[in-house]
């Protein structure tokens, strides 16, 4: 099928009111930017929709398949084009409706005329094209109302425009349309797909990792930039800071009592957090975190996280089931690389018995005769810093997906 354009509507976006515009040309930029690959590919604007074209049929077909990936679009539909010619319609009207799987369905020809001198009038062209392409394609039923097919035809008088095929786009905000965010992201199934939820939101995010060697290994960190690499997918741009953990994570053990190590660990993780997103000027932190999945997940453990800092802690799964968020992580394509088994550097020092309901002052009386503060400041700084996507690919472990 050759197609002249792909329309692409808006949805959300078009309610914003007076940041519409701001909206739609970051949606532009977004557009651009995931097809940056595209040499052909043009963007052209109006009101209330968008318009891509490529004069290579190859970046065609790609736009349309990879246009579902970018958030901001609520749908899109491929156009055709032919001459202002009544056989030169039926012939593509056949064409398009072809392409779909239309035994079976309901149908119904849409005609706008827009140019008013063509012989046939709006009713009689409807009439024309749908006997032409219900006897071509036998197996339709006509109907008026809702029908599963709808062929809209524009009659202009230097061509006439064709669509069929209404495809869903990942709906949401155009990512960077909602400021920037700093996501705590380990090798888990969770905090990828807190990552997408955020961006679907229209936020920017970066990402910290903490990496602790040798405890955790080299192939566990390259775990966490193939996700990084999967998830820019959707946010363009994905920058991971990561933090050297070792000592702030050894000295820990020493430190506090055993069943509280853990509640102790995410509070020093935030803590470093949120040095670096004031430095990369994120405006909140995001965990992968969920109510009562483990010991460190109840809201006591919650509270005594949040303690440690008053900048929002977003947690967009901690209403979610692990089935809903597993299969999120299938659709989006982290599942696979999150479930490759390697250590990460909290499940290294779970204590058998984690306290599920930590009292905060009691916790803060235990780190009180640590000075972590120095041990802070030399994580954050010394911290590596990687972009991505990445030309190459980053993981080293293919041979065990
Ligand atoms: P995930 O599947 O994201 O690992 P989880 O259900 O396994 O989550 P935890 O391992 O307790 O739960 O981690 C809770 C959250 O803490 C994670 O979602 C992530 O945001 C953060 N986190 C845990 N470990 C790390 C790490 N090594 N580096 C950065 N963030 C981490
Ligand atoms: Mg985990």
């Amino acid at each position: 099928m050759k197609w002249h354009e792909i329309l692409v509507r808006y949805g959300e976006i078009t309610t914003k009111g007076r940041n519409r515009n701001q909206f739609i040309h970051r949606l532009r930029d977004n557009i651009r930017h995931t097809f940056k690959d595209l040499e052909n590919m043009k963007v052209r604007m109006e009101r209330d929709r968008m318009y891509l074209s490529s004069t290579s049929d190859e970046e065609m077909e790609q736009i349309i398949e990879r246009l579902r990936e970018v958030f901001g679009v609520q749908s899109y539909s491929p156009v055709a084009e032919c001459p202002t010619d009544l056989d030169a319609m039926k012939a593509l009207a056949k064409e398009i409706v072809q392409t779909l799987d239309y035994e079976g369905k309901t149908f119904k020809v849409n005609v706008k005329r827009s140019y008013k001198d063509f012989p046939l009038e709006t009713y009689e062209l409807n009439r024309e094209v749908a006997a032409y392409v219900l006897s071509e394609l036998p197996g339709m039923q006509v109907q008026m109302k809702n029908p599963e097919i709808e062929l809209r035809i524009e009659v202009r008088q230097e061509a006439t425009y064709m669509m069929v095929e209404v495809i869903q786009g990942a709906a949401g905000l155009p990512v960077g349309s909602n400021g920037k965010a700093l996501l705590l992201l380990s090798g888990g199934i969770d905090s990828p797909v807190a990552a997408y939820l955020m961006m679907k939101r229209g936020v920017t995010v970066e990402a910290i990792h903490f990496f602790s060697p040798p405890f955790t290994s080299d192939q566990s960190l390259g775990k966490v930039k193939e996700l990084c690499q999967i998830i820019s997918k959707f946010g363009g741009k994905v920058r991971l800071h990561v933090i050297p953990f070792t000592e702030i994570q050894q000295t820990i053990q020493q430190a506090v009592p055993k069943n509280v190590t853990m509640t102790t660990t995410r509070r020093l993780m935030m803590q470093v957090s949120d040095i670096v997103r004031e430095e990369v000027k994120a405006k909140a932190l995001v965990t992968g975190e969920n109510l009562g999945q483990v010991a460190s997940q109840t809201l006591d453990s919650l509270a005594a996280i949040n303690a440690v800092t008053t900048t929002p802690i977003l947690r967009p799964l901690i209403t979610y089931d692990k089935l809903e968020i597993i299969d999120i992580a299938q659709k989006i394509g982290t599942y696979e690389t999150s479930i490759v088994p390697f250590e990460d550097c909290c499940t290294v020092f779970t204590p058998a018995n984690p306290k599920t309901k930590p009292r905060t002052d009691k916790i803060e009386y235990y780190e009180s005769f640590t000075d972590f503060d120095e041990m802070i400041e030399r994580a954050v700084r010394n911290r590596e810093v990687h972009n991505f996507p990445q030309v190459e690919v980053v993981n080293d472990f293919e041979d065990l997906l």
